[in-house]
């Protein structure tokens, strides 16, 4: 019994179930932009329309097995659905390692919150949309998260938490919103859709108003350098479509991964600062010692 709780035997466990989400997650993806069940019929080749037997379909290794191609009819089958299990994998158990010891149910809310970020961030490279079941159901998730478990807004009551993520995915939508209008008048053309603003609430509901902070400023940074290298690397012309989606995605990840450490130490050193220069403490010192 010992060795179940050792947090690195859980995080081999978080990691193959993580795989597994990762493998579900290809299926969203490839079917929801479609408007197709993503539980009925079973896998089958996009290719050829064979069933694939559960042997070759083990996330991250029939890939690697099967050296990316289907069982069936040879097509190949792109790199993208096996990174994307291994990319989960290690993130369940990253996750794991650094809540589970601490907040065991927060580690498993924001493993369901990544698994459907990137799963949005997934539809939102493919196709230009994040759908609505995504944002506006991530938001949803966010309010009954924060309700059930509320040490996630750093609350104690249930309404306190619940408050919070409502007020935070207001304010993360109206700050984005505000951009947008900024970004429409200065381009003279639409920055950003309203899908991206429903996104960034839904975040916002699980990780709260300071995480803006955070997630803006970064998305912002990385979107804009990565749509240089592209234009250059790809000779694209200026203006080249990136979809904006996984960038909230990707700096919504690395907050839960050191960004709001950062992020709280940063305001607090500010609040102080602040208080520092602002109380009349301080000015009597700075008078008695004859500044
Ligand atoms: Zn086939």
């Amino acid at each position: 019994m010992g060795s179940l709780s050792n947090p690195y035997l859980q995080a081999i466990f978080a990691f193959v179930v993580g795989a597994c989400i990762g493998s579900f997650v290809n299926v969203c993806v490839y079917r929801i932009p479609l408007n197709r069940s993503v539980i009925h019929p079973g896998s089958h080749c996009a290719a050829c329309g064979a069933p694939i037997p559960w042997y070759n379909n083990i996330p991250i290794l029939s890939w690697l097995i099967l050296n990316g191609r289907a069982a069936c009819c040879g097509t190949r089958i792109d790199a993208r659905y096996c990174l994307v299990e291994t990319g989960m994998a290690f993130l369940f158990a990253a996750l794991w390692l650094k809540y589970g010891p601490t907040d065991p149910i927060a580690a498993v809310i924001y493993a369901v919150m990544v698994s459907g970020l990137t799963a949005a961030c997934l539809i939102d490279l493919d196709h230009y949309i994040i759908p609505d079941r995504f944002s506006l159901g991530g938001c949803a998730a966010g309010f009954v998260a924060s309700t059930l478990h509320p040490a996630i807004m750093s609350e104690k009551t249930a309404l306190q938490a619940f408050s919070w993520s409502l007020a935070s995915a207001i304010a993360g939508a109206l700050t984005l919103l505000a951009i947008a209008w900024i970004g429409t008048f200065l381009f003279k053309k639409e920055a950003m859709g309203m899908g991206d603003v429903k996104f960034l609430a839904a975040i916002c509901s699980f990780l709260g108003s300071v995480s803006i902070t955070w997630i803006l400023p970064l998305s912002s940074l990385v979107g804009s350098v990565l749509g240089v290298v592209l234009i250059f690397w790809r000779r694209g012309a200026w203006g080249t479509r990136i979809p904006f989606g996984p960038f909230l995605g990707l700096a919504a990840i690395l907050w839960l991964f050191g960004g709001s450490e950062f992020m709280y130490g940063y305001w607090h050193n500010v609040a102080h600062i602040w208080t520092m220069y602002s109380s009349p403490m301080v000015d009597e010192r700075l008078i008695n010692s004859g500044h």
